[in-house]
């Protein structure tokens, strides 16, 4: 049925891709992918043939009409992204709204997303979690996104990029304090999966004792802070975060 239809795609192994999401893709009239070239690969391992159309981040204001009048005439649109879960760290969210603001159906077609599959590998309390997405690439403004973070109490989800992330463990380090527990997932579903959970300081330590540890595509799931002591004494997760709050 016509509409909007947003359908997650693996993270890197192919076979993660659910059997509806391959039927919507299949019956699509268009797929409209962040990148086309990227996306061929998995469309031609599944020999899907749709009409291809880029929508990225920077799309133009025409294509997003382009892409809503079609829907309007009565087409149907999938709506993918390079992996996982369109929206999610990925563009999408003006052509969904703009869905909602004329009246056109939008579904999800839900399946891979890296932030989630981490927590479910973290063993890092999961009740309640905040994502952060991507932190600031430049260091000065990574640290003041951390600082602001350090009275967390919910378990943390960032992306990184592997050019930053030792950079960003250290400053996990200094603004949480070593002993934070964490866990790196790196290469998720992929070759190199690897999925280490130990705290902050040992993480850098290992990380920076083997480069490869700090290539290919990274969730770091770090823990809240450990609830505030009820009695008079200040606990040393709340000394170090007044210590860190003081030196800003
Ligand atoms: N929409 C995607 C999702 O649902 O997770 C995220 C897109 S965001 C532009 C890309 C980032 O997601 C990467 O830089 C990395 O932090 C994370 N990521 C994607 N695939 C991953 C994988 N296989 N293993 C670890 N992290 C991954």
């Amino acid at each position: 049925s016509p509409g909007l239809y947003v359908v997650a795609t693996p993270l890197g192994n192919l076979a993660d891709i659910s059997r509806r999401a391959l039927d919507v893709l299949s019956s699509a009239t268009v797929i409209a992918a962040e990148d086309t070239r990227h996306s061929a690969r998995l469309l031609q391992h599944y020999q899907i043939r749709a009409e291809t159309v880029s929508c990225h981040e920077f799309t133009s204001e025409g294509k997003i009409q382009y892409l809503l009048s079609r829907m309007q005439a009565g087409d149907s649109i999938a709506l993918i992204s390079d992996a996982g879960t369109p929206l999610i760290s990925d563009p999408g969210y003006v052509l969904v709204a703009a869905c909602h603001r004329l009246g056109l159906p939008v579904h999800p077609v839900p399946g891979a997303c890296a932030a989630i599959a981490a927590l479910s590998v973290a063993g890092l309390p999961s009740h309640n979690f905040r994502f952060e997405g991507f932190l600031p690439a430049k260091p000065g403004n990574r640290k003041k996104a951390l600082k602001s973070l350090a009275g967390e109490t919910a378990t943390m989800i960032f992306y990184e990029a592997p050019h930053r992330v030792m950079a960003c463990v250290e400053d996990l380090v200094e603004v949480f304090g070593g002993d934070r527990e964490m866990t790196v997932c790196r290469e998720l579903t992929k070759r190199w999966e690897t999925v280490r959970c130990a705290t902050a300081e040992s993480i850098a330590e290992w990380m920076k004792a083997d480069s490869n540890q700090q290539r290919g595509e990274f969730v770091l799931v770090v823990a809240g802070m450990a609830p505030a002591d009820t009695g008079d004494e200040i606990s040393d997760e709340v000394r170090h975060m007044l210590t860190v709050l003081v030196g800003c």
